[in-house]
């Protein structure tokens, strides 16, 4: 594989989260909540474009692959599951040869007769912290009313 210093390059600066900045997150659901103060830093920026195909999971860990989602808008959860999850599930196994690809996020959220489950672990935004643990609370409470 081709050393970095010898792919083509663009410098940037890119925003990076200030030590000292009282919020520190990026909140993609109310951006008001995400980092206030941000340390600029000019970066390398390197196409690897050229080395895309040096990297694979066997050797790497990771791979990267092109591929074209239909979805048209990801802010839609049902178009999400509908479309995303199972095109991503063929993606994985046209890749590593898998049978079987389980998605666990809404497996996690699947109710199993009057059984439903809340908390932080099933939560599909903000996942192991609180604002996942209140939003999995909603839906649940929800999903019990609708279930009547
Ligand atoms: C040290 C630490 C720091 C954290 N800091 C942050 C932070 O800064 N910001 C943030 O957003 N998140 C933070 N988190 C994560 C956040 O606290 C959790 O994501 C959130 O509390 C999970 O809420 P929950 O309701 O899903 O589960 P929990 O709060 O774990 O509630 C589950 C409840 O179920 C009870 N329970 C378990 N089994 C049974 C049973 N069989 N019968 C009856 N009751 C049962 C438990 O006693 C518990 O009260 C932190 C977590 C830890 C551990």
């Amino acid at each position: 594989m081709p050393a970095a210093s010898s792919l083509s390059f663009v410098e940037a600066t890119l925003n990076f989260a200030h030590p000292d900045s009282e919020t520190r997150l990026l909140d993609e659901t109310d951006r008001s909540k995400s980092v206030r103060r941000f340390d600029p830093k000019t970066v390398r920026i390197h196409d690897a474009r050229p080395v895309e195909r040096s990297f694979s999971i066997d050797s790497n860990g990771f791979t990267l692959v092109k591929h074209r989602t239909a979805v048209k808008n990801f802010s839609d959860a049902g178009e999400v599951a509908r479309v995303y999850v199972p095109e991503v599930e063929r993606l994985i196994k046209d890749l590593t040869g898998a049978h079987t690809v389980l998605q666990f996020g809404p497996a996690l959220r699947e109710p199993i007769g009057r059984i439903h489950w809340a908390g932080t672990e099933t939560a599909a935004v903000w996942s192991g912290y609180m604002d996942g643990a209140l939003s999995s609370g909603e839906r649940a409470a929800a999903e019990v009313l609708a279930a009547g």
